[in-house]
């Protein structure tokens, strides 16, 4: 007999889940997955980076109990986020403009946002960049707005269109959503140069759109400070402006959850307001988020020396993407002469779209090479032992 579950239909699966099955399944010693979305270390391991474990030391000395948090989090996690993000000496800092509750990574972060801003400007479309993060349009669809897409890259020049992004951002109507990636784009790692940026602000700011900036891979652009510049920016325009951002790449942290969501407004007063409203998202959501991952990054950010040591920790992580970036294109260029990579070197942050065609990424899986079908791969899985099998196999599919 028939009951309420019987008519559902299976749900789509999730491509890059669906690449990560194909892969285990592979029996191939060889096999290589670039189809990830987390940095491998050389060795081709996630790293457990060594602030987190001094932190996590330093915890263990001090047991506390396992009390619920507040529903925005922990205090001084969502203070040093703050100041991450936007500078102590910030004016929105300053005047208490600014508002930030933990979340569960950036995903929880987006989420959040989303629900929010369903509840206060709910006939707004919400905009994402063509192509996004494949969570994007699902997550603004699923707390109920229309997402549309803005023009955003070029396959022609590898980089971003940049006269369609804008003429996109000049034709929305006031009051929509603009879903920013504020360094590193995922999927293609084409960037906004520092002058585009210039452009896109004042673009926003005219239109009269509602920002929300997604950080989700800060410092493995040009560095901390670099990355998050352009967060700086907006916030110093005055406009209302979400900011979502994850330490799960940052960190090495990603099953811990944590990252946290920014709001800024006009006053104190409106600051408090929606930080009391925020926090009725977030209790009947999840009530209050988990305690680990928020301590172990408050310590590691609030610590002089742990501080330091994720400085270097982390600009390892960018250096070693920038070299595997240079290596991936000169060992190309000897074994694929006559086609030209140069632009994977311009790209930022884990990924790039390689430019390999749909029938390309087929034959790679054939060799056991995994990468998503519109080509993106992530260059930070790629290292030393292995660069020479994925480039001899690119270069038979070329
Ligand atoms: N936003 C972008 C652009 C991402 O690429 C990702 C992760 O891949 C996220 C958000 C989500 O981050 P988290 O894993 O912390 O939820």
């Amino acid at each position: 007999n028939p009951s309420v579950f019987s008519a559902i239909e299976m749900a789509p699966r999730d491509p890059i889940l669906g690449i990560t099955e194909a892969f285990n399944a592979d029996t191939n010693p060889n096999k290589i997955n670039l189809g990830v979305g987390v940095y491998y270390d050389d060795n081709g391991k996630v790293p457990l980076l060594s602030c987190v474990q001094k932190a996590e030391n330093m915890l263990i000395e001090q047991p506390a109990p396992r009390t619920y948090l507040p529903i925005e989090g922990l205090a001084a996690y969502d203070k040093a986020v703050q100041e991450l993000v936007f500078g102590a000496d910030s004016a929105v800092v300053q005047e208490k403009r600014a508002i930030t509750v933990q979340a569960l990574g950036g995903t929880g972060a987006l989420k959040l946002g989303a629900d929010f801003l369903k509840r206060f400007s709910p006939a707004s479309e919400v905009y994402i960049s063509d192509p996004s993060w494949e969570n994007h349009r699902a997550l603004f669809e699923s707390a109920g707005f229309k997402v549309n897409n803005y023009a955003y890259y070029d396959p022609a020049t590898h980089g971003v269109n940049f006269a369609g992004m804008l003429a996109a951002l000049k034709a929305m109507p006031r009051g929509a959503i603009v879903v920013l990636h504020a360094c590193c784009h995922n999927p293609t790692g084409a960037d906004l140069t520092s002058q585009q940026w210039d452009q896109v602000i004042d673009a926003v700011v005219t239109a009269g759109l509602i920002p929300f900036l997604d950080m989700a891979y800060q410092g493995f652009g040009a560095g901390i400070a670099e990355d998050g510049a352009v967060v700086r920016r907006f916030a110093a325009t005055g406009v209302p402006l979400l900011v979502s951002n994850s330490f799960s790449k940052s960190f090495s942290l990603y099953g811990e959850r944590v990252g946290a969501l920014s709001v800024v407004a006009s006053s104190a007063d409106e600051a408090a307001r929606l930080l009391s409203q925020l926090k009725r998202v977030v209790r009947t959501n999840y009530s209050n988020p988990p305690v680990h991952g928020g301590k172990v990054v408050a310590t590691v950010l609030a610590t002089p020396e742990l501080r330091q040591l994720w400085e270097e920790e982390l600009a390892a992580m960018r250096v070693r993407i920038k070299a595997t970036r240079d290596a991936f294109v000169q060992k190309l260029k000897e074994k694929a002469p006559g086609h030209d990579f140069e632009f994977v070197r311009q790209q930022v942050g884990m990924f790039s779209y390689s430019g390999l065609t749909k029938e390309q990424v087929a034959k790679l899986r054939e060799q056991s090479i995994y990468a998503v079908d519109t080509g993106r791969i992530c260059v930070a899985a790629m290292n030393s032992k292995n660069l020479d099998i994925v480039v001899d196999a690119i270069a038979k599919v070329l």
